[in-house]
């Protein structure tokens, strides 16, 4: 892997990194189905132990949901054993709010240092490789939207309103999110920007783009970070998807591009113009188009794994700024698949949210490109109008079907997905689909208070 060089540094290279870190603890982590970062400490004494031969975490821990639930039908039971987290020398960083302890994602290992097949970071290493047998490679870039919180007699409540995406939101949060930046910068993850969004104390946190398996860890850092960070200044940073009925949601926007070996687009058309056919509208060439229609052959499996959970589904509701509709566009914030940017050398992807595993999620996108580069799906044209608003009719007339609208649907869509599944191994994809099923059986038990105000009648 041309960006992973350390990947095989030796155990006293990757020690004296540590120790130029002045760190006395190391944090080996991973993220869980949910993803959710689990880690354990391990002290300055056991780090030559725990880089050479990793340590070791019970599978049963993989089994559980949001709720700390264990899935009924897991496979990871108490007798499940255990993997080894083995720290990947490519993905170690000092922690600035833990001061003397650094950190390292791991890979999730079998007892003969063999990757494990229940690692997601594994599945998406997979399919990077994939693409790189076909020469080639791809860049990802996430932008994690939040809510900055403060305690309020009732419960968190968000930070004052200063009117949307207002300098004086930026102000507000200025403090918080230089923290959050200079943080960052430390660990190794490049800011592009940082907004003040729609919402009251909604912010979004722009990541440059970076290899993929980078571009997770990217993102698991950056929630981790801006939830400590964001303790130390007494606010509670949520990446929640719709904490509210009536203000907006927070998305996970993934941007997408690939790349030829000689450092060229392979997404973007012809530009010399060859032939006499005019330029297909999504501004794509034949790779860029497979890919694209790719995706949107698997669009309601891969937002099935990017917003997983049932509260993902009050946030994709249609003329939201979230996306409804299965759909690509240019320019066009309504729809599934958005190409930004006059270039058209990259789309994004608006489903997701922050309660989906960014490895999983990653994994099925690049599953789904790959399978319609294989097999040369074409996009069609692109959607036009403001999708939330048009009628069914309209909508029918474009040839455009919603995404799901429960989390039953998207769960449903996922597992029907043969695609989505091969690309996670059965030990992910089947374990994941218990997991994520298990949480919405005890949401689907919980009665609102709105039910008891409409239905409690005397
Ligand atoms: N907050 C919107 C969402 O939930 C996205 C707004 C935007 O376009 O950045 O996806
Ligand atoms: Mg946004």
């Amino acid at each position: 892997m041309g960006e992973r060089p350390s990947e095989n540094q030796g155990v006293d290279a990757v020690l004296a990194r540590l120790d130029g870190l002045g760190a006395q603890h190391l944090w080996v982590q991973y993220a869980d189905y949910n993803g959710r970062s689990q880690g354990k400490s391990v002290p300055r004494a056991r780090f030559a132990e725990a880089l050479a031969g990793g340590i070791s975490f019970a599978r049963a821990n993989l089994g559980f949901n949001l709720t700390d639930a264990q899935a009924p039908d897991t496979g990871f039971g108490a007798d499940s054993g255990d993997f080894l987290a083995v720290p990947d020398p490519a993905a170690l960083a000092p922690l600035p709010y833990a001061p003397g302890a650094a950190r390292a994602i791991a890979w999730m290992r079998r007892d003969d240092g063999a990757p494990w097949e229940g690692c997601p970071r594994s599945a998406l290493l997979r399919q990077v490789e994939a693409y790189a047998e076909r020469g080639l490679s791809l860049r990802v870039a996430f932008e994690p939207e939040a809510y900055l919180f403060e305690a309020g007699p009732d419960g968190p409540r968000p930070i004052a309103a200063d009117g949307m995406f207002t300098v004086a939101a930026l102000e507000r949060t200025a403090a918080f999110l230089q923290a959050v930046g200079g943080a960052l910068e430390t660990m190794g993850v490049e800011v592009e920007q940082v907004a003040p969004e729609y919402g009251p104390g909604q912010i979004e946190i722009n990541i440059r783009h970076a290899e993929p398996v980078k571009a997770a860890d990217d993102l698991i850092t950056l929630k981790d970070a801006a939830r400590a960070v964001a303790r130390a200044h007494g606010l509670v940073a949520s990446f929640m998807p719709k904490p509210f009925e009536t203000i907006a949601g927070c998305g996970l926007h993934v941007h997408l591009s690939l790349w030829s070996a000689d450092g060229g687009s392979a997404m973007a058309g012809d530009e010399d113009g060859a032939g006499d056919e005019a330029p297909h509208p999504s501004g794509f060439g034949p790779t860029g188009r497979g890919f694209l229609g790719g995706i949107l052959a698997h669009a309601r499996g891969l937002c099935g794994l990017g917003a997983p959970t049932v509260n993902s589904y009050k946030r994709l509701r249609p003329g939201s700024w979230a996306p409804a509709h299965a759909a690509y566009a240019v320019a066009n914030r309504s729809a599934l698949v958005r190409i930004p940017g006059a270039s058209r050398r990259r789309v994004e992807f608006r489903a997701g949210d922050n309660t989906s595993n960014p490895y999983i999620f990653l994994t099925g996108l690049l599953a789904a490109g790959l399978d319609g580069i294989e097999r040369g799906l074409e996009p069609g044209s692109p959607a036009e109008g403001d999708l939330g608003h048009l009628s069914p009719a309209e909508l029918a007339a474009q040839g455009i079907i919603l995404l799901p609208r429960t989390a039953g649907e998207a769960l449903d869509a996922v597992a029907a997905d043969g695609t989505l599944l091969a690309a996670l191994g059965p030990t992910v994809g089947g374990e994941w689909l218990k997991v994520k099923r298990s949480e919405l059986a005890i949401a689907e038990t919980v009665v609102s208070p709105w039910e008891r105000e409409t239905y409690l009648r005397g």
